[in-house]
Protein backbone atom coordinates (compact mmCIF):
# COMPACT_ATOMS: atom_id res chain seq x y z
CA UNK A 1 0.00 0.00 0.00
CA UNK A 2 1.47 3.70 -0.61
CA UNK A 3 0.90 5.86 1.29
CA UNK A 4 1.77 9.69 0.51
CA UNK A 5 1.79 12.32 3.58
CA UNK A 6 4.16 14.80 1.49
CA UNK A 7 0.96 17.15 0.93
CA UNK A 8 -2.67 17.60 0.33
CA UNK A 9 -2.05 18.61 -3.23
CA UNK A 10 -1.40 15.00 -4.10
CA UNK A 11 -5.15 14.29 -4.02
CA UNK A 12 -6.53 13.79 -7.09
CA UNK A 13 -10.45 13.76 -8.41
CA UNK A 14 -12.43 11.25 -7.65
CA UNK A 15 -14.83 9.65 -10.26
CA UNK A 16 -18.06 12.18 -9.51
CA UNK A 17 -15.18 14.78 -9.90
CA UNK A 18 -14.44 14.21 -13.24
CA UNK A 19 -18.23 13.12 -13.83
CA UNK A 20 -19.15 16.81 -13.21
CA UNK A 21 -15.93 18.23 -14.61
CA UNK A 22 -16.73 16.14 -17.91
CA UNK A 23 -20.76 18.03 -17.94
CA UNK A 24 -19.59 21.07 -17.27
CA UNK A 25 -20.65 23.66 -19.39
CA UNK A 26 -18.07 25.65 -20.84
CA UNK A 27 -17.30 29.24 -22.75
CA UNK A 28 -14.48 31.22 -23.83
CA UNK A 29 -13.20 32.76 -19.97
CA UNK A 30 -11.01 35.62 -21.65
CA UNK A 31 -14.34 36.85 -22.87
CA UNK A 32 -15.34 36.24 -19.56
CA UNK A 33 -17.99 34.09 -21.13
CA UNK A 34 -17.75 31.12 -19.23
CA UNK A 35 -20.65 29.67 -17.41
CA UNK A 36 -19.16 27.35 -14.54
CA UNK A 37 -15.65 29.63 -14.14
CA UNK A 38 -18.58 32.65 -13.41
CA UNK A 39 -20.30 30.58 -11.39
CA UNK A 40 -17.51 29.61 -8.94
CA UNK A 41 -16.03 32.94 -8.55
CA UNK A 42 -19.89 34.24 -7.95
CA UNK A 43 -20.57 31.44 -5.40
CA UNK A 44 -16.83 32.34 -3.54
CA UNK A 45 -17.42 36.20 -3.73
CA UNK A 46 -21.04 35.64 -1.93
CA UNK A 47 -19.55 32.91 0.57
CA UNK A 48 -17.07 35.40 1.83
CA UNK A 49 -19.27 39.08 1.04
CA UNK A 50 -16.79 39.90 -1.17
CA UNK A 51 -17.64 41.66 -4.86
CA UNK A 52 -16.31 39.54 -7.09
CA UNK A 53 -13.54 36.59 -7.88
CA UNK A 54 -11.40 35.51 -10.15
CA UNK A 55 -10.17 31.83 -10.97
CA UNK A 56 -6.83 31.48 -11.16
CA UNK A 57 -4.37 28.22 -12.42
CA UNK A 58 -2.57 28.23 -9.00
CA UNK A 59 -2.44 29.78 -5.62
CA UNK A 60 1.27 31.54 -6.20
CA UNK A 61 -0.75 33.39 -8.89
CA UNK A 62 -3.73 34.17 -6.89
CA UNK A 63 -1.20 35.72 -4.26
CA UNK A 64 1.31 37.46 -6.80
CA UNK A 65 -1.71 39.28 -8.71
CA UNK A 66 -2.88 40.65 -5.28
CA UNK A 67 0.29 42.15 -4.60
CA UNK A 68 0.90 43.32 -7.71
CA UNK A 69 -2.34 45.14 -7.25
CA UNK A 70 -1.93 46.29 -4.01
CA UNK A 71 1.61 47.82 -4.26
CA UNK A 72 3.95 50.16 -6.39
CA UNK A 73 7.68 49.43 -7.05
CA UNK A 74 9.38 50.21 -3.84
CA UNK A 75 6.92 49.83 -1.65
CA UNK A 76 7.45 47.03 0.98
CA UNK A 77 5.19 43.82 2.01
CA UNK A 78 5.01 42.77 5.59
CA UNK A 79 4.60 38.68 6.75
CA UNK A 80 5.89 36.24 8.52
CA UNK A 81 9.52 34.56 7.61
CA UNK A 82 7.59 31.42 7.02
CA UNK A 83 4.94 32.70 4.62
CA UNK A 84 4.35 30.85 1.16
CA UNK A 85 4.62 34.06 -0.61
CA UNK A 86 8.62 34.19 0.91
CA UNK A 87 9.33 30.93 0.74
CA UNK A 88 8.04 29.48 -1.97
CA UNK A 89 6.99 31.85 -4.74
CA UNK A 90 10.23 32.21 -6.38
CA UNK A 91 11.01 35.46 -5.35
CA UNK A 92 7.85 36.63 -7.17
CA UNK A 93 7.26 39.68 -4.88
CA UNK A 94 10.45 41.48 -6.16
CA UNK A 95 10.33 39.54 -9.74
CA UNK A 96 6.26 40.83 -10.33
CA UNK A 97 6.17 43.81 -8.21
CA UNK A 98 9.84 45.63 -7.48
CA UNK A 99 8.99 45.73 -4.11
CA UNK A 100 10.79 44.87 -0.88
CA UNK A 101 9.84 42.43 1.92
CA UNK A 102 9.94 42.71 5.56
CA UNK A 103 10.03 39.47 7.82
CA UNK A 104 8.21 38.94 10.90
CA UNK A 105 9.30 36.13 13.41
CA UNK A 106 6.07 34.74 14.77
CA UNK A 107 4.34 32.21 16.75
CA UNK A 108 4.57 29.41 14.35
CA UNK A 109 4.18 31.33 11.44
CA UNK A 110 1.05 33.69 13.27
CA UNK A 111 2.41 37.59 13.73
CA UNK A 112 0.43 40.35 15.86
CA UNK A 113 -0.44 43.69 15.47
CA UNK A 114 2.31 44.73 17.69
CA UNK A 115 4.71 42.94 15.24
CA UNK A 116 3.16 44.55 12.50
CA UNK A 117 3.45 48.25 13.83
CA UNK A 118 7.11 47.66 14.97
CA UNK A 119 7.47 46.79 11.12
CA UNK A 120 6.06 50.00 9.28
CA UNK A 121 8.88 52.04 8.24
CA UNK A 122 9.13 55.92 8.60
CA UNK A 123 9.04 57.91 5.32
CA UNK A 124 12.13 58.74 4.15
CA UNK A 125 13.41 59.17 0.73
CA UNK A 126 15.91 55.99 1.74
CA UNK A 127 12.78 53.54 2.69
CA UNK A 128 10.74 51.94 0.74
CA UNK A 129 7.03 52.39 1.45
CA UNK A 130 5.12 49.79 4.00
CA UNK A 131 2.10 49.00 2.11
CA UNK A 132 1.17 45.43 2.61
CA UNK A 133 0.30 42.77 4.84
CA UNK A 134 0.46 39.20 4.03
CA UNK A 135 -1.04 36.42 6.59
CA UNK A 136 -1.45 32.74 6.21
CA UNK A 137 -4.52 30.57 7.51
CA UNK A 138 -3.74 28.27 7.90
CA UNK A 139 -0.15 28.23 8.30
CA UNK A 140 2.06 26.09 6.01
CA UNK A 141 5.78 25.91 7.02
CA UNK A 142 4.34 27.55 10.20
CA UNK A 143 2.65 24.11 10.95
CA UNK A 144 -0.56 24.14 10.19
CA UNK A 145 -1.51 27.14 13.30
CA UNK A 146 -4.37 29.34 12.70
CA UNK A 147 -5.60 32.21 13.53
CA UNK A 148 -9.38 32.74 14.80
CA UNK A 149 -11.71 35.46 13.41
CA UNK A 150 -11.36 37.59 16.51
CA UNK A 151 -7.22 37.89 15.84
CA UNK A 152 -7.71 38.54 12.06
CA UNK A 153 -10.09 41.60 13.03
CA UNK A 154 -7.31 42.52 15.50
CA UNK A 155 -4.80 42.35 12.99
CA UNK A 156 -7.37 44.05 10.07
CA UNK A 157 -7.96 47.11 12.79
CA UNK A 158 -4.41 47.05 13.17
CA UNK A 159 -4.04 47.44 9.32
CA UNK A 160 -6.56 50.21 8.45
CA UNK A 161 -5.39 52.55 10.84
CA UNK A 162 -1.86 52.41 9.56
CA UNK A 163 -3.31 52.36 5.84
CA UNK A 164 -1.79 49.33 5.15
CA UNK A 165 -3.52 46.65 2.64
CA UNK A 166 -4.63 43.44 3.95
CA UNK A 167 -4.32 40.03 1.86
CA UNK A 168 -5.01 36.74 3.20
CA UNK A 169 -3.05 33.28 1.69
CA UNK A 170 -6.00 31.38 2.89
CA UNK A 171 -4.61 28.16 1.02
CA UNK A 172 -6.51 26.24 3.80
CA UNK A 173 -8.59 27.85 4.91
CA UNK A 174 -11.50 25.88 5.11
CA UNK A 175 -9.31 23.29 7.09
CA UNK A 176 -9.26 26.49 9.80
CA UNK A 177 -12.77 27.27 9.79
CA UNK A 178 -14.00 23.53 9.82
CA UNK A 179 -11.94 24.17 13.31
CA UNK A 180 -13.16 27.48 14.31
CA UNK A 181 -16.47 27.56 13.22
CA UNK A 182 -15.84 31.37 11.97
CA UNK A 183 -18.20 32.69 9.28
CA UNK A 184 -17.31 33.12 6.37
CA UNK A 185 -18.91 36.54 5.72
CA UNK A 186 -17.31 37.86 8.96
CA UNK A 187 -13.63 36.88 7.57
CA UNK A 188 -14.38 38.50 4.28
CA UNK A 189 -15.01 41.62 6.11
CA UNK A 190 -11.94 41.53 7.18
CA UNK A 191 -9.63 41.65 4.44
CA UNK A 192 -9.14 43.44 1.75
CA UNK A 193 -8.51 40.45 -0.50
CA UNK A 194 -8.59 36.91 -0.09
CA UNK A 195 -6.48 34.08 -2.11
CA UNK A 196 -8.86 30.22 -1.69
CA UNK A 197 -7.10 26.87 -3.21
CA UNK A 198 -9.70 24.45 -4.46
CA UNK A 199 -6.48 22.12 -5.15
CA UNK A 200 -5.34 21.27 -1.60
CA UNK A 201 -7.02 19.53 1.18
CA UNK A 202 -10.22 20.12 -1.06
CA UNK A 203 -9.46 17.57 -4.02
CA UNK A 204 -9.87 19.70 -7.14
CA UNK A 205 -7.12 18.99 -9.60
CA UNK A 206 -6.45 22.53 -10.28
CA UNK A 207 -7.51 26.47 -8.87
CA UNK A 208 -7.49 29.26 -6.70
CA UNK A 209 -9.66 31.87 -6.35
CA UNK A 210 -9.06 35.61 -5.89
CA UNK A 211 -11.44 37.62 -3.86
CA UNK A 212 -11.73 41.47 -3.55
CA UNK A 213 -13.60 44.68 -4.48
CA UNK A 214 -14.86 45.23 -8.00
CA UNK A 215 -12.15 47.46 -8.91
CA UNK A 216 -9.30 45.31 -7.33
CA UNK A 217 -10.77 42.04 -9.51
CA UNK A 218 -10.70 44.46 -12.66
CA UNK A 219 -7.22 45.55 -12.02
CA UNK A 220 -6.57 41.66 -11.10
CA UNK A 221 -7.85 40.44 -14.47
CA UNK A 222 -5.11 42.27 -16.19
CA UNK A 223 -2.33 41.20 -14.34
CA UNK A 224 -3.69 37.71 -14.55
CA UNK A 225 -3.70 38.64 -18.29
CA UNK A 226 0.02 39.22 -18.69
CA UNK A 227 1.35 36.83 -16.26
CA UNK A 228 -0.37 34.37 -19.13
CA UNK A 229 -3.03 33.08 -16.96
CA UNK A 230 -5.67 34.11 -19.13
CA UNK A 231 -7.64 30.73 -19.50
CA UNK A 232 -9.99 29.71 -22.09
CA UNK A 233 -12.47 26.81 -21.77
CA UNK A 234 -12.10 26.55 -18.17
CA UNK A 235 -15.09 26.01 -16.94
CA UNK A 236 -13.61 22.21 -17.49
CA UNK A 237 -11.74 22.96 -14.31
CA UNK A 238 -13.56 25.26 -12.42
CA UNK A 239 -16.25 22.43 -11.95
CA UNK A 240 -13.77 20.57 -10.42
CA UNK A 241 -13.29 23.24 -7.65
CA UNK A 242 -17.25 23.85 -7.66
CA UNK A 243 -17.84 20.33 -6.63
CA UNK A 244 -15.14 20.18 -4.23
CA UNK A 245 -16.89 23.69 -2.32
CA UNK A 246 -19.85 21.66 -2.60
CA UNK A 247 -19.21 17.95 -1.37
CA UNK A 248 -15.23 18.41 0.66
CA UNK A 249 -15.36 21.35 2.95
CA UNK A 250 -17.26 19.37 5.76
CA UNK A 251 -14.77 16.26 5.58
CA UNK A 252 -11.38 18.23 6.35
CA UNK A 253 -12.65 17.90 10.16
CA UNK A 254 -11.33 13.93 9.23
CA UNK A 255 -7.87 15.22 8.09
CA UNK A 256 -7.43 17.17 10.81
CA UNK A 257 -8.46 14.65 13.32
CA UNK A 258 -6.31 12.03 11.69
CA UNK A 259 -3.29 14.47 11.90
CA UNK A 260 -3.96 15.25 15.76
CA UNK A 261 -3.77 11.91 16.36
CA UNK A 262 -1.41 10.81 14.34
CA UNK A 263 0.57 13.31 16.55
CA UNK A 264 -0.26 11.28 19.96
CA UNK A 265 1.60 8.54 19.02
CA UNK A 266 4.50 10.28 17.47
CA UNK A 267 4.84 11.85 21.17
CA UNK A 268 5.09 8.28 22.43
CA UNK A 269 7.60 7.27 20.34
CA UNK A 270 11.29 6.60 21.73
CA UNK A 271 12.73 8.18 18.77
CA UNK A 272 10.82 11.60 18.40
CA UNK A 273 12.01 14.44 20.42
CA UNK A 274 8.94 16.30 20.41
CA UNK A 275 5.59 16.93 17.86
CA UNK A 276 4.84 20.79 17.11
CA UNK A 277 1.04 21.61 18.41
CA UNK A 278 -1.07 20.09 15.68
CA UNK A 279 -3.73 22.11 15.05
CA UNK A 280 -5.01 21.34 11.41
CA UNK A 281 -4.27 18.51 8.79
CA UNK A 282 -0.13 19.63 9.04
CA UNK A 283 2.10 17.91 11.55
CA UNK A 284 5.36 18.46 12.17
CA UNK A 285 8.02 16.68 14.57
CA UNK A 286 11.49 16.22 15.59
CA UNK A 287 13.66 13.41 15.51
CA UNK A 288 15.86 12.86 18.25
CA UNK A 289 18.95 11.45 16.95
CA UNK A 290 17.88 10.40 13.17
CA UNK A 291 18.63 12.64 10.12
CA UNK A 292 15.11 13.73 8.80
CA UNK A 293 16.74 12.93 5.56
CA UNK A 294 17.51 9.35 6.71
CA UNK A 295 13.91 8.85 8.25
CA UNK A 296 12.17 9.91 5.43
CA UNK A 297 14.34 7.24 3.47
CA UNK A 298 13.03 4.69 5.73
CA UNK A 299 9.27 5.25 5.43
CA UNK A 300 10.07 5.28 1.85
CA UNK A 301 11.33 1.77 2.01
CA UNK A 302 7.89 1.09 3.89
CA UNK A 303 6.41 3.18 0.84
CA UNK A 304 5.17 5.74 2.95
CA UNK A 305 6.36 9.40 1.41
CA UNK A 306 6.71 12.73 3.28
CA UNK A 307 9.15 15.30 3.52
CA UNK A 308 12.33 16.16 5.17
CA UNK A 309 11.58 20.02 6.63
CA UNK A 310 14.83 20.36 8.71
CA UNK A 311 17.80 18.76 9.77
CA UNK A 312 15.55 16.76 12.35
CA UNK A 313 12.47 18.27 11.08
CA UNK A 314 9.91 15.87 9.06
CA UNK A 315 6.32 16.79 7.79
CA UNK A 316 3.09 14.92 7.24
CA UNK A 317 0.12 16.36 5.79
CA UNK A 318 -2.85 14.67 6.08
CA UNK A 319 -5.46 14.67 3.21
CA UNK A 320 -8.75 13.02 1.23
CA UNK A 321 -6.47 10.70 -0.26
CA UNK A 322 -5.21 9.07 2.73
CA UNK A 323 -7.63 6.96 3.86
CA UNK A 324 -8.42 4.65 7.19
CA UNK A 325 -6.69 1.58 6.19
CA UNK A 326 -3.76 3.81 5.74
CA UNK A 327 -4.02 4.88 9.32
CA UNK A 328 -3.75 1.43 10.47
CA UNK A 329 -0.71 0.77 8.02
CA UNK A 330 0.92 3.64 9.15
CA UNK A 331 0.22 3.59 12.93
CA UNK A 332 1.56 0.03 12.48
CA UNK A 333 4.92 1.08 10.40
CA UNK A 334 5.42 4.28 13.70
CA UNK A 335 4.99 1.82 16.14
CA UNK A 336 6.34 -1.64 15.27
CA UNK A 337 8.81 -1.52 12.46
CA UNK A 338 10.53 1.60 12.53
CA UNK A 339 11.72 2.44 16.41
CA UNK A 340 14.41 -0.99 15.83
CA UNK A 341 16.03 0.36 12.92
CA UNK A 342 16.41 3.99 14.77
CA UNK A 343 18.43 3.09 17.61
C1 LIG B 1 -0.06 25.67 -1.70
C2 LIG B 1 -0.03 27.03 -1.15
C3 LIG B 1 -0.19 28.15 -1.99
C4 LIG B 1 -0.36 28.06 -3.50
O1 LIG B 1 0.38 27.10 -4.10
P1 LIG B 1 0.20 26.69 -5.63
O2 LIG B 1 0.94 25.40 -5.68
O3 LIG B 1 0.80 27.76 -6.43
O4 LIG B 1 -1.26 26.55 -5.90
C5 LIG B 1 -0.20 29.39 -1.42
N1 LIG B 1 -0.07 29.53 -0.09
C6 LIG B 1 0.07 28.50 0.74
C7 LIG B 1 0.17 28.73 2.20
C8 LIG B 1 0.11 27.21 0.24
O5 LIG B 1 0.26 26.18 1.08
Amino acid sequence: MDINLISDTVTKPSAEMRQAMANAAVGDDVFGEDPTVNKLQERLAEMFGMEAGLFCPSGTMTNQIAIKVHTSPLDELICDYTSHVYQYETAGYAFNSNIGINLLHGDYGKITSEDIVKAIKPRYDWLPISKLVVVENSTNKGGGNYYTLAELQALSETCKKHQLKYHLDGARLFNVLVETGDSTQAIGGAFDSISICLSKGLGAPVGSVLLGTQEFITQARRFRKVMGGGMRQAGIIAAGCLYALEHNISRLKVDNDRAKEIGTWLENLPYVAGVNPVKTNILIFTLKEALASDFVALLAEHKIVASAFGERQVRFVTHMDFTETMMVRLKEVLEQELPSRLT
